[in-house]
């Protein structure tokens, strides 16, 4: 075994890969960029290098400056993780002529693999079933256009150095066959610098079924198959093992195809051969296709080590240092089953838009395997993979697995970025999942599970308790003679508001939330709204995020926001999105603290809008009748007399 590897990787990966070595008494050196010198994975190691500022090709995918940091460090061997050097042969030439070890594959191996149309010939034969298709040389567009005649519509065009769903489009129809092929080309030439593709037959109502292989350059075995059908533009978003459905002939038929494709290259290492399933008749033998080889660890692998209980790290720790496969074929099985969801910062209904964010608040239960390269306080920037976390489940069997996986959702924690979580809830509580009815296309064909929540009365309620700051107990008490006043909450759920009116009662308060009272109320336990407890929920900054099932974060508005202004106090800004009733001050108008300045009409309401301190109106940015969006200055004054912006 080594004394000390070096992990050219970062985020949760590295943190994994950390977390291994550790257990075995290898040393770890970490790599980063400027964007990550506070990152968990340099934390966590015991020597850390920089490699430059964030771009990835100043950083990450510098094999020169990684190869150095290693020699520098005495680490005898480099584990690439995945994505970034991870499959690049070249990488692999560079570190073996360096004297030290590749953690994966050989070069030879990954140059087999890495063309999508190479891969697909080799395996073809090796005697492994693969989709059929066109896969020449000959990339004219006319020939290409009568391939995919002849294949039958639909096809699917693919890169040949594809990876992450990048350079592939579904054609239905001959006629929009060429304008595909152009974007297809133009996608794959930007990410990949190839724009030679493939045609396939497109499987329709496919799943996904891969097979984990391990080698050991003497011998290959399988560690079962993993179910990825669960995908948002042919990007994995829960993974599971084993697959739905399963029989012994089905995996047995995959499993030695797979330990066929690789014993056909002699590989060693951690593999996983990528194969679509027709599932429109169930699991056949003679239903599933090669689609591709990743030669690398994969994203979903803890699902095959919560099932195996192997850890696959280790193995490939042992097999780079020289070592056999430390299992045979019959010592590995299964027990129970798997789930893993991806945790992302991303807007879902904008079309899974990344995001970017500082996280306010991070919390997962303890009943979850966590893999996460980030903790309160990080920074989601938006020079990498926006991932926050991949929460693992493992049960007895699929049902207590799910249930486990719904529960763990419910209980983690985010805030401070715009995430899937929603989402990932949404789709775990799917009926067709729950019953193992999915293919690929589930997610595209099911808006529900992407639209924006509607936020309940009680939630509504909630976030305004806390927005207020009135989530202490019994707010009342001592004031009971008094008439009640009541106070009205503004709530952003981007741009559209939400206006909650809170009235003091015994005990707490009454929300109208539109047509609903919802009664807030507090006990010895906490907060309940009409008798049902509150979930965990916590404001940060100018926003409220509400926890557990069905999260939401709402913006606060505030009219007096002096940060938002930039000139400190020296603009009015509309405190939601609204119609301008009416201006009273025009430019060079003299004012004092409070006098009233516009009046802005939203939700049937109207806001009367003043002068957040005594000044000279400076610029008037709206007349009545304007339309005007949350945030927008529709007052300026002069900076105050001694002319400071605060
Ligand atoms: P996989 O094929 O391992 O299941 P994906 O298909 O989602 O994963 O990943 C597509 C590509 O992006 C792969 O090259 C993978 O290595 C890379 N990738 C995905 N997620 C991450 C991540 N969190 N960090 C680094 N690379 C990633
Ligand atoms: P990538 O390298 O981007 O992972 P893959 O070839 O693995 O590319 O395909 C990604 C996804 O696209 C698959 O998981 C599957 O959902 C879908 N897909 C690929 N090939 C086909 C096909 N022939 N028919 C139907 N769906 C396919
Ligand atoms: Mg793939």
């Amino acid at each position: 075994m080594f004394d000390r590897i070096l992990i050219a990787n970062r985020g949760e990966i590295a943190c994994r890969i950390i977390r291994t070595c550790r257990r075995l008494g290898v040393q770890t050196v970490a790599v980063y960029s400027d964007a990550d010198a506070d990152a968990l994975h340099v934390a966590m190691a015991d020597q850390t290098v920089r490699l430059g500022p964030a771009p990835v090709a100043d950083s990450y995918l510098r094999g020169d400056l990684i190869i150095r940091a290693a020699l520098d460090t005495g680490a005898q061997a480099i584990h690439p993780g995945y994505g970034f050097l991870s499959e690049n042969p070249d990488f692999v030439d560079a570190v073996t002529a360096a004297g030290l070890v590749f953690i994966g594959p050989s070069a030879d191996a990954i140059r087999k693999m890495g063309l999508k149309d190479a891969a697909k010939a080799l395996m073809a034969q090796a005697g492994v079933p693969v989709v059929p298709g066109y896969l020449g040389a000959d990339q004219d567009a006319d020939v290409l256009a009568q391939e995919a005649g002849g294949i039958g519509y639909p096809v699917l065009i693919k890169a040949v150095a594809g990876g992450g769903g990048k350079g592939m489009r579904l054609v239905e129809r001959a006629a929009d066959f060429a304008e595909a092929l152009e974007s297809a080309r133009a996608e794959a030439r930007t990410a990949f610098g190839n724009a030679g593709v493939l045609i396939e037959k497109y499987i329709e109502r496919p799943r996904h079924i891969e097979v984990q292989v391990f080698g050991d350059g003497h011998d290959a075995v399988h560690l079962f198959e993993r179910d990825c059908s669960l995908q948002r533009r042919h990007q994995k978003v829960i993974e599971e093992a084993p697959a739905p459905g399963m029989t012994d002939a089905m995996r047995a038929a995959m499993g030695d195809a797979a330990v066929r494709a690789a014993r056909a290259i002699g590989y060693a290492g951690a593999g996983t051969i990528e194969f679509i399933v027709d599932a429109s008749r169930g699991l056949r033998t003679d239903g599933f296709w090669f689609m591709e080889m990743n030669t690398r660890l994969q994203v979903e692998h803890p699902v095959t080590e919560a099932i195996t209980g192997v850890d696959l790290v280790e193995w490939q720790l042992i097999v780079a240092a020289g070592g056999r496969l430390p299992l045979t074929q019959d010592q590995l099985t299964i027990t129970g089953h798997a789930f893993e969801a991806r945790l992302y910062a991303e807007d879902v209904p904008a079309g899974f838009l990344p995001a970017t964010g500082t996280l306010a608040h991070l919390a997962f239960p303890d009943t979850a395997r966590i893999d996460s390269g980030v903790t309160t306080g990080a920074e989601i920037s938006p020079w990498y993979d926006p991932m926050i976390a991949k929460v693992t489940v493992h049960g007895p069997d699929r049902a207590t697995a799910l249930a486990r996986l719904r529960q763990a959702l419910d209980a983690t924690q985010v805030a401070g970025t715009v995430t899937n979580l929603g989402f990932l809830q949404r789709l775990a509580a799917d009926a067709d999942f729950a019953a193992g009815q999915m293919d690929t296309g589930l997610i595209g064909r099911t808006p529900a599970l992407t639209q924006a929540a509607v936020p309940t009365p009680a939630q509504c309620a909630h976030a305004a308790l806390i927005a207020a700051g009135l989530d202490w107990p019994t707010p009342w008490q001592g004031f009971a003679l008094w008439q009640p006043i009541s106070r009205n909450v503004t709530l952003l759920q981007g741009e559209e508001p939400h206006i909650v009116t809170l009235t003091p009662m015994a005990g707490g308060w009454d929300a109208r939330v539109g047509d609903c009272t919802v009664r807030l109320q507090h006990d010895a336990q906490g907060w309940r709204a009409d008798g049902v407890r509150l979930p965990p929920a916590m404001r940060h900054g100018d926003a409220v995020t509400l926890f557990g099932a069905g999260p939401l974060t709402f913006g606060i508005p505030d009219p007096l926001d002096r940060k938002a202004a930039g000139a400190g106090g020296d603009a009015v800004l509309a405190p939601m999105p609204g119609l301008v009733a009416q201006v009273a001050v025009a430019v060079g108008q003299v004012v004092v603290a409070g006098e009233r300045m516009v009046v802005l009409e939203a939700m049937k309401m109207e806001h009367v809008l003043r002068a957040p301190r005594d000044g000279t109106v400076a610029t008037v940015a709206v007349t009545p009748g304007d339309q005007v969006k949350a945030g927008a200055a529709l007052v300026t004054l002069e900076a105050d007399e001694a002319g400071t912006a605060r």
